[in-house]
């Protein structure tokens, strides 16, 4: 670690930049103005997905998507939206190298996630295909929850493959082919690791939840007790965004 002089030589010569907008900060991360526009998702929201609503219903209300198939993950959280404002952050720790972002996003986790987090046993990243994990040298939700797992003492256990390279969510046009593209995709390389546990899937950005939703079917057939999906963001149209 540097010490407070060579820190403050080296924020004179590379002072830390706002992830939005790069501004010069004190601390690594967004900048004040930043962050007042990320919308942080801590309102309430679907008591199984998260998804957000626009006033607050009772704690157990459930979302029409929930209620008419009920997903493979008993919950899912994540911290904000994924929008034009925190796109720059997580697009700069997933292919940038800026693994300086993990102990942030890490408390941001912790904060958001704390119910989750009480509730589980082992932490399991969404695996990339190596193929993928060697291009970009780091698998990001594997960075996040190997921390995440060390700050709250619990298991750190990436048990999850991928069994064959997909193409990348966001190459596809629906949700249908999202779906289809990611079936049967995962598998647990160790089902002794999380059955009869309650495992807290970390993910970086749910979109459809098509992924989650696979890698929950996985740890469930290799016998998790639970599976809770914690994400750092989540795509929120305003369509879906009921009452
Ligand atoms: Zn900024
Ligand atoms: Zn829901």
């Amino acid at each position: 670690m540097a010490s407070p002089v060579a820190k403050t030589v080296l924020d004179l010569l590379f002072p830390p930049l706002c992830i939005g907008c790069r501004a010069a900060v004190s601390e690594p991360g967004f900048c004040a103005a930043c962050w007042s526009n990320i919308t942080f998702l801590d309102g309430p929201g679907c008591a199984c997905c998260g998804l957000p609503f626009a006033v607050a219903l009772d704690g157990e209300t459930l979302c029409a998507a929930c209620l008419a198939t009920p997903p493979a993950f008993d919950s899912a959280r994540a911290i904000l939206a994924y929008d034009e404002h925190s796109r720059g952050a997580i697009l700069a720790l997933k292919h940038a190298d800026r693994l300086d972002l993990v102990p942030g996003f890490t408390r941001w986790l912790g904060r958001s996630g704390r119910t989750l987090l009480e509730n589980s046993d082992v932490v399991v990243p969404v695996p990339l295909h190596p193929l993928r994990l060697w291009r970009r040298r780091y698998n990001q939700a594997a960075e996040l929850a190997r921390r995440l797992a060390r700050e709250w003492r619990l298991a750190y256990d990436p048990v999850l493959i991928r069994k064959r390279p997909t193409p990348s969510q966001g190459a596809m046009a629906s949700a249908k082919a999202r779906r289809r593209n990611v079936m049967g995709a995962f598998a647990v390389a160790d089902p002794a690791k999380v059955a009869g546990k309650r495992v807290l899937l970390l993910d970086d950005v749910l979109t459809t939840g098509a992924t989650a939703q696979a890698c929950a079917r996985a740890l469930k057939r290799a016998g998790a007790a639970k599976v809770h999906v914690l994400a750092l963001a989540r795509v929120v149209k305003a369509s879906d965004v009921l009452i």
